[in-house]
Formats: C-alpha cells, structure tokens, sequence
C-alpha cells in the first residue's frame, strides 16, 4: 500500500523504453506491447528527469507530486500495468539502481572512427554478414578472375552467405564447378535465379534456390524442390492475389513477397505498405530491436553486392563505396560502418525525428528510397 505522505524512489522495469519528445512521449512495454501516449506538461518534466542518463530511470517522488492528478495518475497506472514500481526511500539504503541494456555496436562504432583504415582487424569480417554477387556479361576469363579475386579476399573471412545472381546457364555450370575444386568462402551458399535460369539448372545445383518472380503472365514454373524459396515481386492488388492464390493452390510454405514500386503505384503502398498504428502495435517490439533501429539499418546491415564490374554497393540504390579489384573489402566493411550511408541509415531525419515512434518503427527501406519520402506511414505522432 502506497502513503503518499511518504518518499518513493519511482523506477522503471529494464523492459520499458521510453521515447521521449518536448510535447510528447510514449512508454513501451517491449514484453508485451502495453503503451502510455503522454502529452501532460508534468507527466512530461517528471520523464524528461527519469531518462537522463545520470538518473538511469530512477527518480524520487515526494508527497507533492501526488497533489497533481496527472502525476499520480501516472505513478499508479505504471503499477497497475507493471510498467515501474515504487520503493520507499526509508527501506534502501540510496538510490535503487537500474540496468538499462546498451548496444555494443554503438561502442564499436565510435572506436572505429578513430581508427585509420589501415588499422583494421580481422574483426572487421565479422560484421559482413553476406555478399551477393553478379556475374551476367563476363566471359569465361572475367568470370574466372571475378570469382579468384573475390575468393582471394573472403575465404576466410567467416562470411555467413554468399548469394550468387549468375547471368546465363553457362555461368551457373561454371560457378558450380569452381565451387566444388575450393572451400565455400561463406556459411551459406544461395542462389537467385529468374524462373527461365531455374528451369534450366535447378538439377545442377546442390545449394538453397531463390526464384525470383518479376512477371506474372507466364505463371509460375512447375519446379517442386524442398530447397527453393519463392520471391514474389508484385506491383498491384491484381499480381497480390495471383500470389496468393498460387501460394494456396501449390502449398507453397518459403516464400516472400516483395512490393516493387514502379512510379505509378502509390496508391499501392498507400494501401499495402504504409504503416499505421494498428500494424505497430500488432505484436510487441523487442527492446534489441529498438535499440537496434538507433543505431543501424536493420535492411542493409552488414550486406554488400558486388556488380559484373566489380562495384561494391552497400544498397544497390545508393553509389557505390568501392570496388572488388581495387579496393579490400574489409576496408569497405570498416568505410561503411563509419561513414556509410547505408548501414547506418536510420530514422534522424524530419518528420521520423520527432516521432514517439522514431525507434520502434522498422529502419528505413529501400521504398523510402525509391519514393523519395522518408516516413511512409499514415501516422502523425509528431510532436
Ligand atoms: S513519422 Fe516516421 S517514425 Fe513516425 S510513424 Fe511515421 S515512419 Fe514511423
């Protein structure tokens, strides 16, 4: 039982994040999504106190705070919803202390900036999570020499996967026979073919089998393999329920569909891919993942595609950083993670910057690119 006669260190559950903007703020259960929008000036100055870092969410509550109904209506909702608790100061002997989790990667960051690139590790490789590389227009020759630099520089870099977008039947048979004279240069081998290049190679390859579908007045090939994966690229409502009656009718179970944006389609992502509250709330968000979102972009984090010429793109849309023949990678890998564009593309920028849900909106994607908007949602939490 409360006495609000007495004193109270006020501190929140690690589980809670809280975004906190000048008008607004929101307090977010990452356990199960519960959250309290906050517009009041007091419930607002009393947060502003609990996250400044020195406090670490903790701050004393004195009989006056609950003279005001906002503030005690604040202290006793956070009980009731298990969001904070309430420990009499009279029974610690100080200020009770809270751990709040902190990104490693955000320490990583600031050390390698300090660092020349000359001085970078091995450990560089481990943020390389995977390359995908294509090959379409080289010659036999180039293609050789394509694949020694690349194994030359990676093959014992831990790599995770390595995607191969091969350009013609010709070049999947001569990847796979350079595959099998040297040691995988990465966990996982995938390969991304067009559905005509899958009909016509899927018995040569041993590895995981991406088909792309981009047109959908062919229908889809008659390929049954456990080990494909089906990526469908759709435009409109129209191709969306060819999909889906494909994905019912062939009891397709891997499988991603992915909304392409053409120019002309906006009302499409209006409808499909914008965001709004309900599909933010629809399941809760982990606190890795908001602290994740503030630091790193979690679609093109640790990702890089090499091109026929050999430029490395850190996102296909962006320029490139370098390339394969002039360039190491890991030095790109360490460019990137300090300097990039791509990696580090979060939500800084206005509106998203003075959203409550800056950190729990996923980073910023490839579509924000293309439509040249960088909030793509339906929602006006600004403050
Ligand atoms: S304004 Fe930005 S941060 Fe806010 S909901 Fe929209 S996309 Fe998310």
């Amino acid at each position: 039982m409360i006495d609000r006669q007495k004193e109270y260190w006020f501190a929140f559950e690690p589980y809670i994040h809280i975004t906190w903007k000048p008008e607004c703020a929101l307090i977010y259960n990452t356990l199960d999504g519960n959250h309290l929008i906050v517009t009041d000036k007091a419930v607002l100055a009393l947060l502003a106190e609990m996250v400044k870092p020195e406090n670490c969410g903790v701050i004393q509550i004195m009989p006056f705070h609950w003279e005001n109904e906002n503030l005690a209506n604040l202290l006793e909702k956070s009980r009731e919803l298990f969001f904070a608790d309430l420990y009499e100061c009279g029974l610690s002997k100080g200020k009770p202390i809270q751990f709040h989790p902190i990104l490693n990667l955000q320490e990583d960051v600031k050390r390698l900036q300090k660092l020349s690139p000359e001085h970078t590790g091995a450990k560089m490789f481990s943020y390389l999570y995977e390359i995908a590389i294509e090959t379409e227009g080289l010659t036999d020759n180039q293609l050789n020499s394509y694949l020694d630099t690349l194994w030359l520089q990676i093959r014992y870099s831990g790599l995770k996967q390595l995607r191969i977008l091969p350009g013609s039947k010709e070049q999947s048979v001569l990847i796979r026979s350079y595959l099998m004279g040297k040691e995988y240069p990465a966990e996982k081998i995938v390969w991304q073919l067009n559905p005509t290049l899958a009909i016509e190679v899927m018995d040569v390859l041993k590895e995981s089998v991406c088909i792309c579908i981009d047109n959908f007045s062919s229908g889809i090939p008659n390929i049954e393999s456990s080990t494909v994966k089906w990526i469908f690229k759709v435009r409109s409502e129209e191709e969306l329920s060819i999909v889906s009656e494909w994905i019912e009718t062939r009891s397709i179970s891997r499988y991603q569909i992915e909304s392409v944006y053409d120019g002309k389609n906006l009302d499409f992502f209006e409808k499909f891919v914008y965001l709004n509250e309900e599909d933010l709330f629809s399941q809760p968000i982990s606190m890795q993942s908001i602290m994740r979102n503030q630091v790193l972009n979690s679609n093109d984090f640790g990702k890089f595609h090499i091109t026929s010429d050999g430029a490395v793109y850190s996102n296909k849309l962006l320029s490139p950083i370098g390339n394969l023949y002039t360039d190491s990678i890991r030095q790109l890998v360490q460019k990137e993670m300090t300097e990039g564009n791509s990696w580090l593309r979060i939500r800084n920028q206005e509106p998203c910057k003075r959203c409550i849900y800056q950190w729990l909106c996923p980073s910023p994607s490839d579509y924000e690119l293309k439509i040249g908007k960088p909030n793509l949602c339906h929602i006006h939490r600004t403050e």
